[in-house]
């Protein structure tokens, strides 16, 4: 039997393995302590939910047509501007099942078969093979983590060729808790003004920024908006990963070239979800009583991680991730088996992410306190 070349070759998605693979030792009964999954672990606020309920009884549970509820647009039409500066309207934003499906409506709508989107490293585990099952050639730029990860422009015009649709940049970044800067921001929007290539921006953790941090939206530099495909959502920022509702902004030629796919594949996002979402607007007390609580969690983590010998943990600006550095020669997929098998501690490999050259791992730390205590007392037991 011969399946779609383009999806055969694709490999799982490592986080979701591990987090899986964490869950089954866990029945098993081994004494797991999972940092692999990047969710949340608070449940879902409160009034979200009760609306999500009142929303099922009043019989919104009938197919949603169109890009979405229009009042929920317009809300997040509404945030993008006072928060993100960036000028949108209804018209411009197509409501999805998660982030992750956003990414996938932007690459499939953009590239034809053997285009290159280039992608830089570290990246999100999903980026490439999301670039692959659309026929295209993911082309990695690796940033260096002796750099702290800045985009270095020089790197990713080296790879510009003439089959170049797209970039995909991630910030907050996941795994590296990198924000986008200005300063970069500014550097990219002059790589692709007076282009055709379009940056697809994952701005998912954007509300999880830290020391008072703000990342910025590439789509706010109006001479390059129209080439900007942000794709945001409520997974992370009001713990609502099981619900799956995120959402896709662009220019009005690219929104309607995706909601052919979007038709002709979702039909719509759940009804009552998308209704519930839009207490979502009315709960900026808990996002940030999460978000401090995350900060708290990682000046935790990363002093504690910082005091093991041979291990390097930056303080991540956004997100919820520890980035480590493990000072040895080893591959990063040994290491984090090593791990497993002395201390029951999972995290994902660096390798992952496409960072080779140092011995990384991914440490979530949206997880309990008493979980981060006990991983940090295990990890100093750890021999590598
Ligand atoms: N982008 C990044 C960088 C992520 O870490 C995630 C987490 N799964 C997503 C997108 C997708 O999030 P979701 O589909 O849950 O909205
Ligand atoms: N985004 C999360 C992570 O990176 C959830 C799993 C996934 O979608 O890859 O761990």
């Amino acid at each position: 039997m011969e399946f779609n070349r383009n999806i055969s070759m694709l490999g799982t998605s490592a986080s979701i393995e591990l987090m899986q693979r964490a869950e089954q030792l866990r029945m098993l009964g081994k004494d797991v302590l999972s940092l692999a999954g990047g969710e949340p672990d608070f449940n879902t606020p409160n009034r979200i939910c009760r609306a999500a309920d009142k929303a099922i009884c009043d019989g919104f549970t009938h197919y949603a047509v169109g890009r979405g509820l229009p009042l929920l647009r317009e809300k997040i039409a509404e945030k993008l501007w006072k928060e993100n500066d960036i000028k949108c309207s209804a018209e411009n934003i197509i409501v999805t099942p998660g982030g992750k499906f956003g990414v996938y409506m932007a690459v499939c709508t953009l590239i034809n078969e053997g285009d290159e989107v280039i992608i830089l490293n570290p990246a999100w585990v999903s980026y490439g093979p999301i670039v692959k099952a659309c026929g295209g050639i993911p082309v990695f730029v690796k940033l260096s983590y002796d750099d702290d990860y800045i985009i270095d422009v020089m790197k990713i015009r080296e790879k510009i060729t003439n089959k170049t649709k797209a970039i995909i940049i991630n910030y907050p970044n996941n795994p590296t808790g990198k924000v986008l800067s200005a300063n970069e921001a500014r550097q990219l929007a002059d790589v692709i003004r007076d282009t055709d290539i379009f940056v697809i921006s994952d701005e998912i953790y954007e509300r999880i920024v830290f020391d008072g941090n703000k990342s910025v939206s590439l789509a706010s530099y109006r001479e390059v908006s129209k080439n900007v495909i942000t794709i945001n959502g409520f997974s992370k920022c009001a713990a609502m990963t099981g619900w799956r509702l995120g959402y896709v902004v662009a220019d009005d030629i690219v929104t309607n070239m995706m909601y052919k796919l979007y038709t002709h594949t979702i039909t719509g996002t759940s009804t009552f979800i998308q209704h519930a979402a839009l207490e979502v607007f009315n709960c900026n007390e808990e996002i940030e009583e999460m978000r401090k609580i995350y900060e708290k969690r990682r000046n935790y983590f990363v002093t504690e991680l910082n005091q093991i010998k041979g291990l390097h943990c930056r303080k991540a600006e956004g997100a919820f991730y520890a980035w480590v550095n493990f000072d040895t020669k080893k591959r990063s997929e040994e290491i984090a088996d090593q791990l497993l098998q002395q201390t029951g501690v999972v995290g994902v490999p660096g390798q992952a992410y496409g960072e080779n050259k140092n011995c990384c791992m991914r440490f979530s730390f949206a997880c309990m306190d008493n979980v981060l205590r006990e991983a940090v007392d295990r990890m100093k037991k750890f021999v590598l």
